[in-house]
């Protein structure tokens, strides 16, 4: 496939509504054990001694499944309303946070940050919510939206005010993080990528890599 088309359909790759549930939930059929990348991504989760729970495999009828999946529980920063995620997008969600959001907070915005707010990993639906599009990463747990950072002094910064607004330690700050996610995972979207990400970064470990 040439350039311009997968940059095209990687473009409308989904994001999710601030409404969704982010747990997996509904009936499901699946086992109990996860295959052995799971198992050994698992393990470097318990090496890293990054807290989290395996979720039984659940795979659902209408394509949307959530395989290998874990809760995070214990990364060190707390990060709100995630729900499951494959182990691969977990695993690169921990590090990010570590190795690179606490850094670039400290650096940019001279303060910790005291915790991440997600806006959800899984949620079964098409890519932008658009009916006939494909499955959206986030239908296989493979994908996590970030929304905003608060800070230890208080602050709360958010990517859809933050990103164009008049702080540019702000700005930097989120274009560092958002660079680190490229490092990090096959696609980072944020709010340069389209309109359906004005007001968050998206994480997945779907196709790329892709940065925009
Ligand atoms: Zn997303």
């Amino acid at each position: 496939m040439r350039w311009g088309v997968v940059a095209a359909s990687l473009l409308v790759a989904a994001c999710i509504p601030k409404s969704e549930p982010p747990a997996v939930r509904g009936d499901a059929r699946g086992s109990a054990t996860p295959d052995k990348s799971a198992l050994l991504c698992m393990a470097e989760l318990r090496r890293e001694e990054l807290g989290f729970r395996a979720l039984p495999d659940r795979s659902f009828a209408n394509g949307c499944s959530a395989l290998g999946a874990v809760q995070l529980t214990e990364i060190g920063t707390p990060v709100t309303n995630l729900g499951a995620m494959t182990c691969p997008v977990a695993r690169q969600f921990a590090r990010w946070t570590r190795e690179a959001v606490q850094p670039a907070a400290e650096q940019w915005l001279g303060s910790p940050i005291k915790r991440i707010e997600s806006m959800g990993t899984y949620v079964c639906r098409p890519v932008n919510g658009q009916a006939g599009a494909k499955l959206s990463e986030h239908g296989r747990a493979n994908a996590v939206d970030i929304g905003a950072f608060v800070l230890e002094d208080g602050r709360r910064i958010t990517v859809e005010e933050g990103w164009t607004g008049e702080d540019e330690r702000v700005r930097r700050f989120l274009r560092t993080v958002h660079q680190a996610g490229c490092r990090r995972f096959g696609v980072t979207l944020g709010p340069d990528a389209n309109v359906h990400h004005r007001d968050h970064l998206h994480f997945d470990m779907g196709r790329g890599p892709y940065c925009r």
